[in-house]
């Protein structure tokens, strides 16, 4: 296919993640008035370390995982971002990730760039204690380049608190100090924040208000489909259904689930396992190709990249799509879907409730001083109200789609203080 530039674009070009995030930066650069070399800059991490690390494995063989850390850019602040364990992990894919972070951080306004680590592993596969033995590996071995003024990591696919805890322990360890802000998404018995687990499900639901109210949709009753039951998804399925809203659809990484009248959420919610597996229990199912393509008034893609392309765009029912994973639709799809006057919130935008409550963590743990559910709860709703209605507003006003709006948001200030700092 020849695109509009007149470059060709194959099928893998239009599924790296990295290329089409690089397409829309430079758009919004572009649009924002900023010369190529703030493009240059942008467009790559300042920094990617990638480490092997060894680990004793139960039946006594030594495995050696490879691992990533990626920092976008420091100009802002120190970088944040999850770390992520899946047999998938590319190093592409995780410099992709550590930019969409800045680009969460930008439009939520924290003082922060974006980073973002990934292990390739499968840690459904691994014991307790090799994931242990795994995680201490490989703080070990980015130690050099991150901590709490440096770079702060966080969970993502496939890691939890627990990893977390043992992370921090390594890294207190290291320094010699007990170092709650090195990292976050924590116990709250270890300096972890009220309200983080669910953050990003939050997050994407305050956006599911905003944007249902934009195209005159109740949520009471409206009919709700959410790809993906992991963190984001499963909390996500709970929030609508006890908001009165129809959740008829929901999947896993091998299956979907489909009720016309509603799914018992709270009983998948009892029966699904630490990585999100419910559809296994079940015999009447459905595929994920089907599940995006049921009739319904809101779509939620909460596991992957890539599942809304320019094959199954055109048969998208919703009339809102909200995206709570990273990087689910492509950008052919996303010009479909607008075409369509399909409301499209982007990811960076969606699923920024988990960095920035994350924030919020890493504030407490500095000032040693924790605030409640509740005020936490009220700072989260403010902040994304205020950039839901920031990017529709620039939407509108510049004639542009969701994902550049959000794009121009997320990368003014990172641009504004590299050129501050004089580096371009
Ligand atoms: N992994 C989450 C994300 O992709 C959260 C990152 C964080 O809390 O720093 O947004």
């Amino acid at each position: 296919m020849v695109a509009k530039n007149g470059t060709e674009t194959n099928n893998e070009d239009k599924l790296d993640v990295l290329k089409s995030t690089q397409t829309v930066i430079h758009k919004a650069l572009e649009k924002l008035g900023y010369s190529d070399e703030v493009y240059e800059l942008l467009k790559e991490p300042l920094r990617m370390m990638t480490v092997k690390i060894p680990v004793r494995m139960d039946d006594g063989t030594v495995k050696v995982f490879t691992g990533y850390r990626a920092q976008h850019n420091d100009a802002v602040g120190p970088t944040k971002g999850g770390i992520r364990f899946h047999p998938g992990v590319t190093e592409k894919e995780v410099k992709a990730l550590s930019i969409w972070m800045s680009l969460k951080c930008g439009i939520v306004d924290l003082p922060y760039g974006g980073g973002k680590g990934g292990i390739i592993c499968d840690p459904r596969n691994m014991s307790f204690r090799e994931l242990e033995a795994l995680s201490r590996g490989y703080v070990r071995a980015i130690s050099q380049i991150v901590g709490p003024t440096k770079d702060i990591p966080a969970p993502d696919v496939f890691t939890n608190s627990q990893i977390m805890a043992w992370m921090m322990d390594e890294y207190s360890r290291m320094d010699e100090f007990n170092s709650p802000g090195f990292i976050t998404g924590k116990p709250l018995v270890l300096g972890g924040s009220h309200g983080r687990e669910t953050a990003t499900a939050k997050g994407v639901t305050i956006c599911i208000r905003e944007a249902a109210k934009k195209k005159g949709i109740d949520l009471v009753g409206a009919r709700v489909v959410v790809q993906g039951f992991g963190n984001a998804g499963s909390f996500l399925s709970k929030f609508l259904h006890d908001a009165g809203a129809k959740v008829i659809g929901i999947s896993d990484a091998y299956g979907a689930l489909h009720d016309p009248n509603g799914l018992d959420i709270d009983y998948l919610l009892d029966r699904r396992d630490s990585f999100g597996t419910v559809t296994n229990l079940f015999n009447d199912t459905i595929t994920n190709k089907e599940l995006l393509e049921l009739d319904c008034d809101i779509l939620v893609p909460a596991a992957i990249e890539n599942q809304i392309t320019d094959e199954n765009a055109h048969n998208i029912k919703a009339k809102i799509v909200v995206e709570a994973a990273n990087g689910p639709t492509t950008l052919e799809a996303t010009q479909i879907l607008t075409e369509r006057g399909i409301l499209l919130v982007p990811d960076v935008l969606a699923s920024a409730g988990g960095v920035t409550v994350s924030y919020f963590e890493w504030v407490q743990n500095n000032q040693g001083y924790y605030w409640s559910e509740e005020e936490i709860e009220e700072k989260l709703q403010k902040i994304l109200i205020q950039s839901f209605e920031n990017i529709y507003q620039t939407a509108e006003a510049r004639r542009v789609d969701m994902r550049l709006a959000a794009y121009m948001v997320g990368v003014r200030k990172m641009a504004e203080a590299s050129r501050f700092r004089g580096w371009v």
